[in-house]
C-alpha cells in the first residue's frame, strides 16, 4: 500500500478536500486503484450530531456512517463506496483507546497520547486502507489521506505526530506528502507573496513532516521566480510546486493537476509510473463549460445561506443538468417566505419568494428536520402538483408531498407528521423505528436499504433502468403511515416503491402529473458526475422537456448528447498563466444561483 497525505496550511477553506479528491482521480486515471481516508481532528465521534448549517451537510454512507461531506467528494470523484471507518475523528480514536483501557488491554501501563493515541491512529489507517471500496477484491494500490484543519491547530497535533511516525514506518517510496497552501497576491503591487507558505512549511517540518509537493492556491499561475523562491526556502523541487489557480468549476482541478504533471511528481515519490487517461472526464468538463440554456430549479428549504448544507443535492442536480445539456440555475427559496405570515410581515419578501418559485422549471424540496418552514414547503408542493410543474421531494420533501395530498385532495385538514404535530387526528407520517420504539438514541433508519418497485412501468422504475429493485441511502425516523396507504392510492397517489415487507413506503408518484416524485431515501448521495442519480435526472429532464426521451432510454441521458462530444476526441485544454478559462457570470462551483445561498 502506498500513501498520499494531503495537509493544509495558512488558512482553512483552501479546497483541500477537492484537491485531495482530484489527486485521487488523477491517480485512478493512471490505472491505480485508489481509496481514501478523511481525518477530522474535532472531538465529535461523527458528523451525525453536527448542524449542517454550521458544518455543511452530513453525508451518509452505505453502512449508515454519518460522515464529513468531504467523503462525498471522494465518492463522487473516485466513484467508490467508503465505510464509516474511512472518516477518522479524534472522538473515535479516543473512544477506541479508552475502551481498550477499560478492558485492561494496556496491562497496567500509563496510557498516553504518545504512544497509545498515536499508535491507535496508525493502526486505524493501516486497517482501513486495506478495505476495498471500488467493488473489486483485495486492497487498493494507493490510499489518499486528507488531514482536516490547518497545520498548527492544537487538535491535529496527535495526528501530525502519528503521521510523522507513519511516514517513517512505511518508508520512502511509499509515502508522498502534498501540502496545500496559499500564495496571496497583494493588490497594490500585484506581487505573489510566498511568506505565508514558507512559514507553514516550516511549521510542518518542525512537527516532523517533510512535504514532497506543494500545491499553492493563487488567483493565477505562479511566476517562475516565485516558484524558485518557494523551492529554495521550502526545500521542494521546482517541478514539485503546483499552482491551483482559480478555475470555473471543480471538475477542472484534476485537469489542471494533470497539465502541471502532478501525476509524474507523485508517482515518482511512490516509485510508480503511469499516464492518466482523462478523456471522458475532459469531455464532460467541456460540456459543462459550454452549457448556456438554463434549467431553473427552485430549492425550497430551510434557507440559512450556507449552500454546503445541501451539497450533495446541488451536485446531484448538477450531474443531471450536465447530462441533459442544461446550465443549472438554483433559485434558493426560503420555505418560510412562502407562508401567509410573511405576506403580512414582509410583503416584498413574500412576493419575491413566490416569483422565484413560479419562474422555475422544477421544484425540489430537500430533506430536513424540525418544523420550521414546513408550511411553506407544503405550499410549494401544492403549487407544483396543481400546476403540473416537475417536482422532486427528498425524504422530508416526500413526507411533505404526502401531507399536502392528504390535506388538499383527501380533505383531511389537520393531516400531519407526528414529528410536527403529535396530536394530529390524521397522522399520515409516523415514527416507525426499525428497532425499539421507546429508545430515542440510534433510532434513525440509516444507510443502504432496498426498495422494490411495485409498479413496474412507472416513471421512477424506468428511470432506474427498469430494475426490479434499487439500493439507496436513508437517514430518517418518520415514514408514511401504512394504514393510510390504501386511502391515498384510491385518490391517485401511487406508492410505487416499497421495502421488502411492503410496510415502508419508499417512492411516491402521481401518474397523472408530468413528473411528481418523492423518495423516502436520499438519492443524491449516490449521484456521480458520469452517472447522475435517476430521480434527479428525471426532475431535470422533465424540467427541460426531455423526460420522454430519457424514459424511452430507461434512465440514460447519454443519447441526448450530440455526437462528437462524450465519445469523440475531447479538446484538451491547457492552462497557461491561470487565465485560459474565465468564469463569466459569478458562478461558484459551477452552480449558478440567485445569490440567496451565500457561497463561501
Ligand atoms: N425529519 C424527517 C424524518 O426524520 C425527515 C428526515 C430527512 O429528511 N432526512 O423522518
Amino acid at each position: 500500500m502506498k500513501y498520499v497525505l494531503v495537509t493544509g496550511g495558512v488558512v482553512s477553506g483552501l479546497g483541500k478536500g477537492v484537491t485531495a479528491s482530484s489527486i485521487g482521480l488523477l491517480l485512478k486515471a493512471c490505472g491505480l486503484r485508489v481509496t481514501s481516508i478523511k481525518i477530522d481532528p474535532y472531538l465529535n465521534t461523527d458528523a451525525g450530531t453536527m448542524s449542517p448549517f454550521e458544518h455543511g451537510e452530513v453525508f451518509v454512507l452505505d453502512d449508515g456512517g454519518e460522515v464529513d461531506l468531504d467523503l462525498g467528494n471522494y465518492e463522487r470523484f473516485l466513484d467508490i463506496k467508503l465505510t464509516r471507518d474511512n472518516n477518522i475523528t479524534t472522538g473515535k480514536i479516543y473512544q477506541s483507546v479508552l475502551d481498550s483501557e477499560r478492558k485492561g488491554d494496556y496491562l497496567g501501563k500509563t496510557v498516553q497520547v504518545v504512544p497509545h493515541i498515536t499508535d491507535a491512529i496508525q493502526k486505524w489507517i493501516e486497517r482501513v486502507a486495506l478495505i476495498p471500496v471500488d467493488g473489486k477484491e483485495g486492497p487498493a494500490d494507493v490510499c489518499v489521506i486528507e488531514l482536516g484543519g490547518t497545520i498548527g491547530d492544537i487538535e491535529s497535533m496527535p495526528f501530525i505526530e502519528a503521521l510523522g511516525q507513519f511516514s517513517y514506518h512505511v518508508g520512502p517510496g511509499n509515502f508522498c506528502l502534498i501540502h496545500v497552501s496559499l500564495v496571496p497576491v497583494l493588490n497594490v503591487v500585484g506581487e505573489q507573496k510566498t511568506k505565508p507558505t514558507q512559514h507553514s512549511v516550516r511549521g510542518l517540518r518542525g512537527l516532523g513532516l517533510t512535504p514532497n509537493i506543494l500545491a499553492c492556491r493563487s488567483t493565477k499561475a505562479l511566476e517562475d521566480n516565485v516558484k524558485a523562491k518557494l523551492s529554495q526556502f521550502c526545500h521542494v523541487a521546482a517541478e514539485n510546486i503546483l499552482t491551483l489557480y482559480d478555475v470555473p468549476n471543480i471538475w477542472h482541478i484534476p485537469l489542471l493537476l494533470r497539465d502541471q504533471k502532478a501525476h509524474e511528481a507523485i508517482l515518482k515519490e511512490l516509485n510508480l509510473i503511469g499516464e492518466p487517461d482523462l478523456q471522458e472526464w475532459t469531455a464532460r468538463t467541456r460540456v459543462y463549460d459550454i452549457l448556456h440554456e438554463p434549467v431553473r430549479i427552485a430549492m425550497v428549504g430551510k434557507y440559512t445561506g450556507l449552500s454546503d448544507s445541501y451539497l450533495s443535492v446541488l451536485k446531484a442536480l448538477l450531474h443531471a443538468s450536465v447530462a441533459c445539456w442544461r446550465k443549472l440555475v438554483v433559485e434558493w427559496v426560503a420555505a418560510g417566505d412562502l407562508e401567509d405570515v410573511t405576506a403580512k410581515e414582509a410583503p416584498d419578501v413574500y412576493k419575491n419568494a413566490w416569483d422565484l418559485l413560479k419562474g422555475s422549471d422544477g421544484v425540489l424540496v430537500p430533506g430536513g428536520f424540525g418544523d420550521r418552514g414546513v408550511q411553506g414547503k407544503i405550499l410549494a408542493a401544492k403549487y407544483a402538483r396543481e400546476n403540473k410543474v416537475p417536482f422532486l421531494g427528498v425524504c422530508l420533501g416526500m413526507q411533505i408531498a404526502v401531507i399536502e395530498f392528504a390535506r388538499s385532495v383527501l380533505g383531511l385538514h389537520d393531516a400531519n407528521s407526528t414529528e410536527f404535530d403529535p396530536e394530529t387526528s390524521h397522522p399520515c407520517v409516523i415514527f416507525m423505528p426499525e428497532g425499539s420504539k421507546t429508545h430515542m438514541g440510534g433510532t434513525m433508519r440509516l444507510g443502504s436499504r432496498r426498495t422494490y418497485f411495485k409498479v413496474p412501468n412507472c416513471k421512477s422504475a424506468k428511470l432506474y433502468n427498469n430494475d426490479s429493485f434499487v439500493d439507496e441511502r436513508h437517514r430518517h425516523r418518520y415514514e408514511v403511515n401504512p394504514n393510510m396507504v390504501q386511502q391515498f392510492e384510491n385518490a391517485g397517489l401511487s406508492f410505487v416503491g416499497r421495502d421488502e415487507t411492503g410496510q415502508r413506503m419508499e417512492i411516491i408518484e402521481l401518474p397523472s402529473h408530468p413528473y411528481f416524485v418523492g423518495a423516502q431515501f436520499h438519492p443524491e448521495f449516490k449521484s456521480r458526475p458520469g452517472k447522475p442519480s435517476a430521480l434527479f435526472l428525471g426532475l431535470i429532464a422533465a424540467a427541460s422537456g426531455q423526460l420522454d426521451a430519457v424514459l424511452q432510454n430507461y434512465g440514460h441521458a447519454s443519447k441526448l448528447l450530440p455526437n462528437g462530444i462524450g465519445n469523440g476526441k475531447p479538446t484538451v485544454k491547457t492552462y497557461q498563466n491561470g487565465n485560459a478559462i474565465k468564469s463569466s457570470n459569478g458562478s461558484l462551483n459551477g452552480v449558478y444561483s440567485n445569490g440567496n445561498g451565500a457561497h463561501h
